[in-house]
């Protein structure tokens, strides 16, 4: 029998994440929503059935490494392979400081969710990522404040955690040869996050994300990108 794709995305129930998973599931993927807070997590995986998706709520807090452990089991007990990992959860809890009274507990929240939310919930879901048939693809959403070229003013807990997690990505791919692991600026989108007055709406901002997860040839790793295309760190 054929499996389906299937495709885990961390903070799932809203935003971003939320899009990623109702667009991949609207190209076949089997998607596994996974969300810190449980009525919200079971809502959007509901919202995504009830438009006819095959989706399943996943309690995944990615600063909890007890509450990954247990996704991970829980995963396993429904599908025997991952194909696409999107570690797309993050907080942005900067507030307006510079870097010369950034709050160090500021920075180390935003470094566990940010980064390594991302590196645990990697590590824990890599058995099986490795019987992806396909070839497993790895995405972690980045932002266009990760890099380093430009001059850095913007939010500096935020800023730091995604200039880390484009070397984390950098990192699990010269770990992992034999899967994609690139990181994505989704650009200024509409979300909770973004705000209202952000440019781009929530389906543009997952759009190359849904691309590097479905389309790109997998041999496309260690990179980073924006609208379809891969930039420079
Ligand atoms: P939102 O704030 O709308 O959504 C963030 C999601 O992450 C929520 O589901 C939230 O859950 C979840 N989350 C936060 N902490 C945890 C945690 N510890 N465990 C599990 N889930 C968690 O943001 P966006 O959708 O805008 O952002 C998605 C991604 O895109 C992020 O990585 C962000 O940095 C990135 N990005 C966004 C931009 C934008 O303009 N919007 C620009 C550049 C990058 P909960 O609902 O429980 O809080």
């Amino acid at each position: 029998t054929q499996h389906p794709k299937t495709a885990l995305i961390t903070g799932a129930n809203k935003g971003i994440g939320f899009e990623i998973a109702r667009q991949l599931a609207k190209r076949g993927f089997a998607v596994f929503v996974g969300s810190r807070d449980m009525a919200k997590g079971r809502a959007a995986a509901q919202s995504l059935c009830d438009e006819g998706y095959e989706a399943t709520f996943i309690q995944l807090d990615v600063v909890d490494p007890v509450s990954i452990k247990q996704a991970a089991g829980t995963f396993s007990q429904k599908a025997d392979h991952l194909d696409v990992l999107i570690n797309n959860a993050a907080i942005l809890e900067d507030h307006g400081e510079t870097i010369l009274k950034l709050n160090p507990e500021l920075l180390d929240r935003t470094l566990a969710t940010n980064v390594q939310g991302t590196i645990m919930v990697t590590q824990d879901f890599l058995p099986y990522l490795q019987k992806s048939p396909a070839g497993a693809r790895i995405i972690n959403v980045s932002s266009d404040v990760s890099t380093l070229s430009t001059m850095q003013t913007y939010a500096p807990a935020y800023s730091i955690s995604k200039a880390a997690l484009n070397a984390v990505t950098r990192q699990f791919a010269a770990a992992l040869p034999h899967m994609a692991v690139n990181a994505v600026s989704p650009g200024w989108v509409r979300t909770d996050m973004g705000g209202a007055g952000a440019s781009r709406p929530v389906d543009k901002g997952a759009e190359t994300i849904v691309w590097l997860a479905a389309e790109a040839p997998v041999t496309e790793t260690g990179k980073f990108w924006r609208d379809k295309e891969a930039i420079g760190w």
